[in-house]
């Protein structure tokens, strides 16, 4: 399955800005058996582990993130950029490359006792996870660990994670 994922991962130079080599994951989408392969291989350690959500970042995070919460039969947490949650939310910035980003969590989505899994598509400086973990941690839930199908390692998404269990399919 690594060699097809390798395969259909599309390297897009220079989007969505010059300099960056974004990694197109919608030949994977297109393909419905390797689709069900990636996210039932992205659930699959996580059976065992007591997971009670999928907290699931947008957009691509979504994607990914609801097929592995029904694999794993839990609940499906999305987090958002800010203004697109309806309800009461939590906000948490994070830094970007110039000036700041945020991501919002309804304040009622997860309780004391819920044992979260972090979904994303791709692990680059580790920001977006970082600030995800962060929202997580405020509602007194626990981070059992964050998974993405890529990371870019070459990048500083280790060290922005550091003390915490992650997992990646694919590593560039
Ligand atoms: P970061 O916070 O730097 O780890 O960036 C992670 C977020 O940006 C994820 O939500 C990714 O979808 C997106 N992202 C960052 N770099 C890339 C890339 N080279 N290709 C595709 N998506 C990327």
């Amino acid at each position: 399955m690594i060699e097809q994922l390798r395969h259909a991962i599309r390297d897009v130079p220079d989007f969505p800005k010059p300099g960056i080599v974004f990694k197109d994951i919608t030949p994977i989408l297109a393909d419905a058996e390797l689709f069900e392969q990636v996210t039932t291989a992205m659930a699959e350690p996580f059976v065992e582990e007591g997971i009670t959500h999928v907290v699931a970042i947008e957009s691509r995070g979504f994607i990914l993130g609801a097929p592995i919460a029904q694999a794993l039969g839990v609940a499906f947490v999305p987090v958002r950029k800010p203004g697109k949650l309806p309800n009461r939310t939590v906000r948490e910035e994070y830094k970007l490359e110039y000036g700041t980003d945020a991501l919002e969590m309804h304040a009622d989505a997860l309780g004391t006792d819920a044992q979260v899994l972090i979904v994303d598509d791709v692990l680059a400086t580790g920001g977006t996870a970082a600030a995800a973990c962060r929202l997580t941690e405020r509602m007194g839930a626990t981070v059992v660990a964050c998974t993405f199908l890529i990371e870019l390692s070459f990048l500083t998404g280790r060290a922005a994670l550091e003390g915490r269990r992650y997992e990646a399919l694919i590593r560039y």
